[in-house]
């Protein structure tokens, strides 16, 4: 086995300043990679490590088409190539439709699903010059069976399982792959961190996620954000060289349908 699996490539991952895109950040850099990290925060905490590892975080909102072309101006300028894109960067949003306002529809579908393509627009060019490349989308497990509490979140993760196959179809001739994961529940992330930090009870909130896993449940814990970062690693890497426009579920049988009860 290549114990440098990303050595002389570059990557890109969006929103890596903490949870599953700092795993996949750092899980590239110990591969090999010259890591560009793009995310709205830039995380204090993460200087020395990142330094270290040659991960270089810059800030970068993913809606904006100028802070994104910019992004990855800066890797092709740095290395002169670009490998691996990682489209991680996203929110949620807990809201049944009459409630949700044009501005959070927006802000939703922006984030989740406009900034994949901004960084796909600015990076097919790149990757077709340099002979192929592989671009990985976090979608989640609500983008494979949408939940009745998160619709405009469900909406967003779905389109992009739909975006990752049309454009896994067209740049196949291009040897670009384009692949996803769905994760969930993951802890130890900003997004889940926040909302047990609104529950009224952590602790029943974090059992209820867990429950609505399968193998969480069996575990009696949540997913890791190494454990999400390894699949999107073995899509980026050569060993995945003829899987392009699928979505792998990292979600204990979460998608899978309604769990047994216990
Ligand atoms: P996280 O909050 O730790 O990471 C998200 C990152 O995206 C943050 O660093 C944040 O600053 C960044 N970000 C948000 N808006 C941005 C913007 N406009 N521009 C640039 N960066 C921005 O949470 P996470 O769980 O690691 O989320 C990563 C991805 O995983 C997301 O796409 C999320 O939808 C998906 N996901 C997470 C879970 C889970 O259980 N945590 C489940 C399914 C899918």
């Amino acid at each position: 086995m290549n114990e440098l699996p990303f050595q002389g490539r570059t990557a890109i991952v969006t929103g890596g300043a903490e949870g599953i895109g700092r795993a996949t950040a750092v899980r590239l850099a110990l591969g090999g990679a010259r890591v560009f990290t793009g995310d709205i925060q830039v995380r204090p905490e993460n200087s020395e490590r990142f330094a270290k590892l040659g991960i270089e975080p810059l800030e970068c909102d993913v809606r904006s088409d100028t802070a994104v072309r910019r992004l990855v101006e800066t890797a092709l300028a740095k290395t002169g190539r670009l490998d691996i894109l990682v489209n991680n960067a996203g929110i949620g949003m807990v809201k049944q439709i009459p409630d949700v306002t044009e501005e959070e529809w927006d802000r939703v579908l922006d984030t989740n699903l406009k900034a994949v393509f901004l960084t796909c627009k600015y990076s097919i060019g790149p990757m077709r010059t340099g002979g192929g490349g592989s671009i990985v989308n976090v979608s989640s497990n609500a983008g494979i069976l949408p939940r009745a509490h998160d619709p405009v979140y469900s909406t967003s993760k779905g389109a992009l399982i739909a975006l990752t196959r049309s454009l896994a179809l067209c740049h196949a001739r291009d040897k670009i792959r384009v692949n996803a994961v769905c994760p969930g529940p993951v802890g130890d992330t900003g997004m889940m961190n926040a909302d047990l930090a609104k529950a009224t009870d952590p602790q029943a909130f974090a059992d209820q996620m867990i429950d609505a896993s399968p193998l969480a449940r069996a575990h009696r814990r949540m997913i890791t954000p190494d454990e999400v970062a390894e699949s999107i690693c073995y899509l980026a890497s050569d060993a995945a060289i003829m899987v392009t426009g699928t979505s792998i579920a990292i979600d204990g049988g979460k998608s899978l349908g309604v769990p047994p009860k216990a």
